[in-house]
């Protein structure tokens, strides 16, 4: 039996009085691709934040690709992770963000670039050359020079979905990456998304509003609310044949 490659145990993660996630726990195969769906406020961001080290967790487990994401005192709670740790964790992990996030003074090559040669020390060359081949991939390649305020939201995007390739991540996160993007540019990233699921291994977590898309890319749908998850499932089941009530409620308001 293959091992999760994610694998979260009762975590709870609260900002003040508001508790986000209420003891969750999750297992994602390698390979796996995920979509997060629920109503908003409902905990799949953070989730996906929470992965990515961007936010801590109050309680519970992580381990991500065999590897505790934070070393846990006996009692419970968290010793501070130490920061080369983190760095190394974080290596294993893409994430594209809904607004983008491409560093607006760097040309698109320079945006592609940059980590892994600030963190992998990959020499200027051997990393440009990757890029390439990425920037090719999502169709930008001839965008290379262009600067990040040149160029549309779906194209910004596609640029975003290179640069969290560029360290070879095992697991990428994509956190309602079309959600900004005028409805004519969606197509073009979902596009990328739909090519990059079908032609690598690796394991993908998306969060989305676009239930059609969520459908036909997931392997296994899990419909969050109030930092549960309340059903999981296969897209088929998830989408016509939804067993709890507050999963048909929200799908019926929704599609
Ligand atoms: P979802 O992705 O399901 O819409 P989120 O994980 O983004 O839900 O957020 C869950 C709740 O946590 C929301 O009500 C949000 O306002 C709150 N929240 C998220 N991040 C923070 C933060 N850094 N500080 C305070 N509240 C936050």
């Amino acid at each position: 039996m293959p091992q999760p490659i994610i694998q979260i145990d009762a975590i709870s993660k609260s900002f003040g009085a508001f508790k986000v996630l209420d003891q969750l726990s999750m297992q994602v195969m390698p390979g796996e691709k995920l979509a997060l769906i629920g109503p908003s406020g409902s905990g799949k961001t953070t989730i996906l934040r929470i992965l990515m080290t961007l936010e801590r967790i109050d309680s519970g487990h992580i381990t991500i690709d065999g590897e505790q994401l934070y070393h846990m005192e006996r009692n419970g709670g968290l010793i501070d992770a130490d920061e080369r740790h983190l760095t190394r964790m974080r290596q294993k992990i893409g994430m594209v963000f809904q607004l983008f996030n491409l560093f607006p003074h760097m040309s698109v090559l320079d945006n592609v670039v940059l980590a892994p040669m600030l963190t992998k020390g990959v020499p200027r060359a051997a990393a440009e050359k990757r890029a390439m081949e990425l920037l090719d991939m999502v169709g930008m390649a001839e965008k290379a020079k262009a600067m990040p305020a040149e160029l549309s939201g779906g194209q910004k995007q596609r640029v975003a979905i290179a640069r969290a390739l560029a360290l070879s991540p095992k697991i990428m996160l994509f956190d309602e990456v079309t959600s900004a993007l005028d409805p004519e540019l969606v197509e073009e990233v979902l596009n990328v998304m739909r090519k990059l699921a079908a032609e690598t291994d690796m394991t993908m977590l998306l969060v989305t509003h676009e239930m059609g898309f969520a459908h036909d890319f997931a392997d296994r749908v899990l419909f969050f609310d109030r930092g549960r998850i309340v059903e999981e499932g296969k897209p088929d089941d998830i989408f016509r044949h939804p067993k709890q009530e507050r999963t048909q409620s929200f799908l019926k308001k929704i599609i």
